[in-house]
């Protein structure tokens, strides 16, 4: 039994990001960039109008003058005509600013009548005109290499002219359901067998560490449909087997990992629950074999292969996302093992969260995990921890 840190260390070192694609903005958007991205146009673009008025020249606008109205430039338009001296033209938000202005003149300080529009003040130049360039250049980067393309980086993107972007390619995750006694989603209840939850859960927190999962269903306890299943689902960046990975009788899945040349690097870690985790490799491939218990499956993910996803999918750094709590009673880890307790979370005064352990616990207690709002860990060195303890928790939303 190795150690939660060894165990990250042998999963996490040497993790390369995967190779690059182009990938459309709402398809980049949550990925990391994989080449710098660049504005395509100076921002904005041209010369525009930030109100809706008349274009003038500064020079010409003095209290109560009228000047002759020329016509006018809607969004979207371009003026071919240069602005004569002591006329206006009649401008939208956002129109293009015809040559000879230099400035707006607000609706607000107009009044228009018989083809003239007449200032209720001089204006200075430059009023409400918002410059080519005056955000940024075209060329400027806008995400580096490396960087997550957040809504905020998305948006000055599409603003800025450009319509895909290089991004590291999604991990590919298959996976492979075992249990001769699952029974599908909702299914009535039938004697003897249970109602599956790891595929799904599995699924979902794929989907939000950036993979895209290819579901192979559930295969039941047979040695030879387990080999098949797993020599198919060793296609792709990432095969997550959900149990069978004991010493049962009906533990098919290391002889089937075995069989298709898949190199052991660990079994078992020292948390609670997760403990027969198994993980290997067969060249490129991540091949995790899950315990069963829906506990154990969904902490096992999430400090283990959530990470590993996130890595390949470009995040250098990518670690268990724990954050700071506190308990509000005494717990201690059992067994002689790190326990990732149930337990119900919410920001005290401080805007520490709260770790509240759910009385329930144990791997199978989904039933006490509906009740929990993620996990708060009971270290296995650090003996009973006293209420108010800092602790380190894990969040499921
Ligand atoms: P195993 O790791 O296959 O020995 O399974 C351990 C326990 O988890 C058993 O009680 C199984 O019935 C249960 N289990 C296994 N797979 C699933 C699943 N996909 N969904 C819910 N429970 C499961
Ligand atoms: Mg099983």
């Amino acid at each position: 039994m190795i150690s939660i840190d060894r165990a990250l260390e042998l999963v996490l070192g040497g993790l390369e990001p995967l190779g690059a694609e182009r990938a459309p903005l709402a398809d980049a958007a949550g990925r990391v960039a994989a080449e710098p991205a660049l504005s395509a146009v100076d921002l904005p673009p041209f010369d525009r109008s930030a109100m809706d008025g008349y274009v003038v020249r500064a020079a010409d606008t003095a209290p109560g003058v009228p000047l002759r109205l020329a016509g006018g430039v809607a969004a979207g338009e371009v003026a071919t005509a240069e602005l004569e001296p002591g006329t206006a033209a009649r401008v939208s938000t956002g129109a293009a600013i015809p040559k000879g202005a230099d400035a707006v003149l607000q609706s607000e300080l107009a009044e228009e009548r018989n083809g003239a529009v007449t200032p209720a003040r001089a204006i200075d130049v430059g009023r409400h005109i918002r410059f080519r360039g005056e955000d940024l250049h075209a060329g400027a980067v806008l995400a580096e290499a490396g960087a997550r393309l957040t809504l905020p980086k998305i948006s000055a993107l599409a603003s800025a002219g450009v319509g895909d972007v290089a991004v590291h390619r999604r991990p590919r995750l298959d996976l492979i359901v075992t249990g001769s006694e699952l029974l599908p989603l909702g299914a009535p209840p039938e004697p003897g067998r249970i109602h599956e939850s790891n595929g799904l859960m599995v699924g979902l927190l794929a989907a939000r560490a950036g993979a895209v999962v290819n579901d192979h269903g559930v295969v039941g306890d047979d040695r030879e449909a387990t080999i098949a299943a797993v020599e198919e689902g060793l296609a792709g960046d990432v095969l997550v087997v959900s149990g069978g990975v004991s010493v049962g009788p009906h533990d098919h899945v290391k002889p089937a990992f075995e069989q298709c040349g898949v190199d052991e690097v660990f079994w078992r870690v020292s948390i609670k629950p997760g403990k027969p985790l198994w993980f290997g490799r067969r060249d490129r491939t991540l091949v995790f074999g899950l315990p069963g218990n829906p506990l154990s499956t969904i902490v096992c993910f999430s400090v283990f292969i959530a990470p590993a996803l996130r890595r390949l999918g470009g995040e250098r750094e990518a670690r268990p996302r724990y954050e700071a709590g506190r308990l509000t009673v005494p717990a201690r880890a059992s067994d002689g093992r790190t326990e990732y307790l149930t337990a119900a979370l919410r920001p005290g005064a401080d805007g520490v969260l709260e770790a509240t352990p759910t009385e329930r616990q144990g791997s199978h207690m989904t039933g006490a995990l509906g009740e929990s709002d993620g996990f708060a860990i009971a270290p296995e060195d650090a003996g009973e921890l006293p209420a108010g303890a800092p602790v380190d928790v894990l969040r499921l939303d």
